[in-house]
């Protein structure tokens, strides 16, 4: 649809003024009467809901709360400047499905040094809570562990045409409209909520030889709108990225700068590695692995944990940003 298209398509229900909207808006003020409007039209208004959001104040005590609390970030925190904070709410289509389906699956059991295969068939019944983001084209971190945290937290929503207009005036988050109607959305839940299924049972088992999953019951899609916000900052000349949810304001995600004792400490786990790698490869090559007793499994063992631990930091040494997910 060419944008001319849909500005002729939209006036004002109450004075019939043509109604100044860009393809971003689903709700629009009249300019002539004041008038509010939904402009998305391709949306009953029942289906959609809205988890208002706390003001952008509310959002900095937040940031700066933890700022203040954190280890590093609170050694740094007098250079710290907020440079810009910013809020939307985004599109989720969301649905709870029931779905029913048979799996064969591989299982492997290691008994001491032996490797047992279990070959199971199972039927399975489960209920969950599936969402896709209704607007194409957008991957982002922050969106995935905001749906997470909802689904969590299940935060109130209010019905939109509850909204008063007062609401709607006041409002400072970019509503972002949506890109896939309920139709559309409905088919995307169903193979989604079949693919986070397959996807659990993956996680459990070795190996899957059959899998089928029907869609046996779904309730009937609801849009909602979830507040997010960024807050951009800038420490020694580079700019960083908090998230917040807007419901209650806490972080979801956080972009940190690396301070120099958690760059120390990077280093040491990348040293502790690198050394008790080259010890347990030693060893191994010098023992043959019948010979060994059970006590040194158990200390190779031991060194493996702690070589993985290094070398996770040392991981976190190589990316610079350091990113922390909400603890709450
Ligand atoms: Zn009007």
């Amino acid at each position: 649809m060419k944008l001319s298209e849909e500005i002729a398509e939209f006036k004002c229900s109450i004075c019939g003024s043509i109604l100044r909207i860009s393809p971003e808006n689903i709700v629009s003020i009249c300019e002539y009467c004041g008038g509010l409007n939904i402009v998305s039209g391709i949306i009953d208004c029942e289906d959609i809901f809205i988890s208002t959001s706390v003001n952008v104040d509310k959002v900095l005590e937040e940031f700066l709360n933890r700022v203040r609390k954190d280890v590093d970030l609170k050694k740094i925190s007098d250079k710290l400047r907020i440079v810009s904070t910013q809020g939307w709410y985004v599109p989720f289509w969301i649905s709870r499905v029931l779905i029913r389906g048979e799996v064969v699956y591989i299982k492997r059991q290691y008994r001491g040094k032996k490797v047992e295969i279990i070959r199971n068939r199972d039927s399975f019944s489960e209920e969950i809570d599936i969402d896709i983001i209704a607007r194409r084209q957008v991957k982002n971190l922050a969106l995935r562990e905001l749906i997470k945290t909802y689904f969590r937290q299940k935060p109130q929503l209010a019905e939109l045409k509850n909204l008063a207009e007062d609401w709607w005036r006041s409002n400072k988050l970019t509503i972002l409209n949506i890109e896939f109607d309920r139709k559309e959305s409905e088919i995307s839940l169903r193979e989604e909520a079949v693919d986070s299924v397959r996807r659990i049972w993956e996680d459990k088992v070795d190996e899957i030889e059959f899998f089928k999953a029907e869609v046996k019951k779904m309730e009937r899609p609801k849009l909602i709108f979830l507040p997010l916000w960024e807050v951009v900052y800038e420490y020694n000349g580079s700019f960083y990225t908090a998230y917040h949810q807007g419901w209650s304001g806490h972080p979801l995600i956080f972009y940190e700068p690396i301070t120099m004792s958690r760059r120390l400490l990077y280093a040491i786990g990348m040293f502790t590695s690198i050394i008790l790698g080259s010890i347990i490869g030693s060893a191994l090559s010098l023992l043959t692995l019948d010979s060994l007793s059970d006590a040194w499994w158990i200390i190779l063992f031991l060194l493996f944990i702690l070589a993985l631990i290094g070398y996770r930091s040392a991981k976190g040494f190589i990316s610079d940003i350091r990113v922390e997910k909400s603890w709450r």
